[in-house]
């Protein structure tokens, strides 16, 4: 290796691992010899797709490529390198060591970038996966000076994060231009991400009826709270769960980021200005593809809901498997996947919305009709019975309409969505400053502490623990919820008619079936 020369020839990169992105150095031999390609430090497949991209990139901006042996290193070894974000990095080392480019001698111009990007066989720079969280890990820990060159195509989500540190290069070309008089032909910054006027989305208002699923959607939002409904098919359950998403306040600026990291590392763009995300997968869903992992370790759909709304429509169909893996993020409020060798967390502090018809048959049977075998019922609620229904403070029936709101266009009982929002934004705004978190996020006894019940409100929980054989868990849901529903009402104590509501969302009976608890709502 006659011609290598470590001082100088080092070109800067990140690797993306989960949501980090470790510094990574491009180091490009020609020890000459017979034509070829040597990577090392990433897979084969990936190794000769790249090689393909960067050669014909470099031919095609009018450069040369080298005649000889090319070996081009990236370490350190023992991180995962995966995907195409390394063919910009890798072009502008081989452009160096073949001097076609200044070489980037420790202090001199180029020595302090970083590059990230996928090539076009014509130069052009694509989009690439991860880029925001390149941005944010430089920006956290990248050395004073450090700059990174991104895709222009990935402008949109590096315009919300830290932007003093970033160029955008949409080809080769103009990055080879740069580096050669950075002064006549910059880089452009990527300009900020333009606040969206507020999206109008669904609206509580267009949804006929069902005060009572409205109501349990306003105290989740309120509180931060899982909510289950439970009802035939055609009973607004979808429409309903969409709304939840315009209860919720905007998001501050923080957490629009996280949010907008997580996508970046799922190469997504974001949900448009700071509104929570709505994700709502189908119950084919995989297991990976639901909490996150797969052959690239991306983030799933409740890493894709973090800040947001996951809704889960027809419950009992998921795969257990699948929901199984739900109920530990649904405590952590973070996911964490095992990898041969490593780990990779991503961030899932979603607010469940589940769904599920009272009975396997749901479209044939209507709540007074059913036909199923009591048998068949229990093993379709079981499905999801245990450990993850615990975990769902709210529980409300969504009963079919009664006949005159059918024909109806105009509801004019109940709260107005926009009042709705706005209790929501003052019962929150409470939390806060009571406890720095929400409701539903209250552990064990600090639920207790944080109701301040009244004497009458006290008793009552005591008769309804012993009359409905409440656990100690079941006592601090229940208070949980009640909690909610006095920040509501701007109460500073829980008191029983906060209690009472509360107890009406746990009251759906399992072991009977639901159908009771469907009429009961009614
Ligand atoms: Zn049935």
């Amino acid at each position: 290796m006659g011609a290598s020369a470590p001082t100088g020839n080092q070109t800067g990169s990140r690797a993306l691992v989960g949501m980090e992105a470790p510094a990574v150095t491009v180091e490009t031999h020609l020890p000459g010899g017979l034509p070829g390609f040597t990577l090392v430090g990433m897979p084969e497949t990936a190794v000769r797709e790249a090689r393909d991209r960067v050669k014909s990139a470099i031919q095609n901006c009018g450069f040369d490529y080298p005649q000889g042996r090319v070996v081009v290193n990236l370490a350190p070894a023992e991180l995962v390198k995966e995907g195409a974000r390394f063919d910009l990095p890798i072009a502008v080392s081989i452009l160096r060591a073949t001097r076609q480019l200044p070489a980037a001698s420790p202090g001199s111009f180029g020595a302090d970038l970083e590059f990230i990007g996928e090539l076009g066989l014509y130069g052009e720079v694509r989009a690439t996966r991860g880029c925001l969280c390149a941005a944010l890990t430089l920006n956290h820990e990248g050395p004073p000076g450090r700059r990174l060159v991104a895709p222009a195509a990935n402008a949109p989500e590096l315009g919300i994060g830290p932007r003093a540190r970033l160029l955008l290069a949409d080809h080769l070309s103009t990055v080879a231009a740069f580096l050669r008089a950075p002064e006549s032909a910059p880089l452009p910054s990527p300009p900020a991400a333009a606040p969206d006027p507020l999206a109008s989305g669904p609206d509580l208002d267009d949804v006929l009826g069902q005060h009572a699923a409205k109501r349990a959607l306003t105290i989740a939002a309120a509180g931060g709270h899982h909510l289950l409904m439970v009802g035939p098919p055609g009973t607004g359950k979808t429409m309903l769960a969409r709304r939840l998403g315009m209860l919720l306040p905007d998001l501050d600026a923080e957490r629009a980021m996280e949010v907008a990291a997580a996508y970046s590392a799922a190469g997504m763009p974001a949900p448009p200005g700071a509104r929570p995300p709505f994700r709502d997968p189908h119950h084919s869903a995989s297991p990976p593809a639901l909490v996150g992992g797969g052959r690239h370790a991306l983030p799933g759909e409740i890493s894709l809901a973090h800040r947001g709304v996951l809704f889960l429509d027809e419950l009992p169909h998921f795969k257990p498997s699948a929901l199984d893996l739900l109920r530990e993020p649904l405590e952590s409020r973070v996911v964490s996947i095992a990898r041969a060798g490593y780990r990779v967390r991503f961030p899932a502090a979603f607010q469940l919305v589940a769904a599920m018809n009272p009975c396997p048959a749901g479209r044939v049977c209507t709540e007074h009709t059913c036909r199923c075998l009591p048998e068949q019922v229990r093993r379709y609620q079981a499905r999801v019975s245990g450990p993850l229904l615990d975990r769902i403070d709210l529980h409300v029936p969504v009963p079919p309409l009664p006949e005159h709101l059918m024909t109806a266009t105009v509801d004019e009982a109940g709260p107005s969505g926009i009042d709705a929002r706005r209790a929501v934004a003052d019962a929150r705004r409470r939390q806060h400053a009571r406890q720095g978190g929400l409701n539903a996020d209250l552990a064990g006894r600090r639920a207790i502490e944080v109701a301040g019940l009244t004497p009458a409100g006290r008793r009552l929980l005591e008769r309804a623990a012993s009359r409905f054989q409440l656990s100690a868990r079941g006592a601090h849901r229940v208070l949980r919820s009640a909690r909610s529903i006095a920040d509501l009402a701007g109460a500073a104590r829980v008191d029983t008619a906060h209690l009472g509501e509360a107890l009406g969302f746990r009251a759906l009976n399992w072991d009977d079936g639901l159908g009771a608890a469907v009429s009961q709502g009614s």
